[in-house]
């Protein structure tokens, strides 16, 4: 691995990062690859091609906007993409991020698949991670090879395993999915609680052309809340993260369940947060088109500082996001494996 250099200091910001609408963003989501070992059937076609290396930012470059951004009030990086861990130079990335930890920056996460976590919990641990979201939609290894076409379940349940044992703690992200996976929400929470994981539903988005029709695919977050009262008890909670996610408490289980319904229940008054392409691209919305190209300013030596105040006048009130008709084309074109999830 190679050692970095020692990060400069990012000063706390008298010039936070403010919206048109006052909302603060304090918040980054960045994502490192567009590559992925999985392929699963709402995030990604089968045959998806990936950027050229040369694309991507590179580490330096990756430090430099990070750096900015603490600069301007970012409290809170989580690592993304793709597959974050599939990244050859991922432990030199977070190794960089990670010497901001107390300089600005209050938590370093990331969000994965899990099936390389094995041979990454312990090194994402001693680098100050405390707690990574991963995204497993069926505890059943026949749904799981089905919905990623392929994956070893086997493979993320022993990555989980081994986040747990170096301390990480982990909440599972679930896609609800009306033919894949919506009957197996109450086995999957059972599951996940037994091992003080907390589970997050979340509800299909219209991002980027794949196979299957998205309407097809889409249950509303409702419709499963309804169907897991016949199983649970579950009592709204108070507790929030600053995100889009509203938390129950399962009786039950003793263990929290949150809901992220983009579509059914539109989120956005409280948005704290932008993302960035590993491209470079600093997409203001989830659910929009208009970006700001960031490798563009940090190859032609521009103003970084400069270009992430003017993004922010562009910062949009809310997403159209909308699944209303079978055969629809996506919301945004490009897939969520491509802005970061
Ligand atoms: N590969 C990592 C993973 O799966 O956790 C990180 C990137 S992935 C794009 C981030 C999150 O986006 C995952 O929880 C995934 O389930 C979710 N996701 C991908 N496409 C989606 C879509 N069309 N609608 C809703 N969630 C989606
Ligand atoms: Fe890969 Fe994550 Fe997309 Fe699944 S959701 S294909 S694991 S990037």
């Amino acid at each position: 691995m190679t050692v970095a250099a020692a990060p400069k200091p990012a000063l706390k910001s008298d010039a936070p990062l403010v919206d048109s609408f006052g909302r603060v963003v304090t918040y980054l989501r960045l994502s490192v690859t567009d590559r992925c070992d999985l392929r699963c059937t709402y995030c990604m076609s089968e045959k998806m091609t990936f950027l050229p290396k040369s694309d991507l930012l590179d580490a330096d470059e990756l430090e430099t906007v990070a750096r900015a951004f603490i600069a301007r009030g970012v409290t809170k990086i989580r690592v993304t993409g793709g597959e974050p861990l599939v990244r050859r130079n991922i432990l030199e990335i977070m190794t960089r991020l990670s010497g901001y930890l107390g300089k600005g920056l209050d938590e370093l996460t990331l969000t994965t698949n899990g099936t390389q976590l094995a041979k990454h919990a312990a090194d994402l641990a001693r680098l100050g991670v405390k707690r990574i979201n991963v995204s497993l939609d069926s505890v059943n290894p026949e749904t799981f090879s089905r919905v990623t076409r392929g994956g070893k379940l086997a493979q993320v349940l022993d990555g989980i395993a081994a986040a747990q044992s170096h301390g990480l703690k982990i909440k599972l992200n679930v896609v609800v999915l009306k033919h894949d996976n919506a009957a197996e929400i109450p086995s999957i929470i059972d599951w996940a609680h037994r091992r003080d994981i907390d589970v997050t539903l979340i509800e299909a988005m219209p991002l980027g052309e794949i196979e299957a029709d998205r309407f097809d695919q889409y249950v509303p977050l409702s419709e499963v809340r309804a169907n897991l009262e016949k199983h649970f008890t579950l009592t709204a909670e108070d507790y929030r993260t600053g995100g889009p996610s509203q938390y129950w408490r399962v009786a039950e289980t003793g263990g929290r369940l949150g809901f992220i319904t983009p579509l059914s229940n539109n989120f956005c008054a409280g948005c704290n947060r932008v993302r960035l392409t590993c491209t470079g691209k600093l997409f203001l919305c989830l659910g929009q088109n208009d970006d700001a190209d960031l490798r563009h300013v940090l190859r032609t030596g521009g103003n970084l500082d400069a270009a992430l105040t003017e993004a922010m006048t562009r910062k949009p009130k809310a997403h159209d996001f909308l699944i209303d008709a079978p055969g629809k084309a996506p919301a945004v074109a490009r897939h969520m494996s491509m802005t970061g999830g």
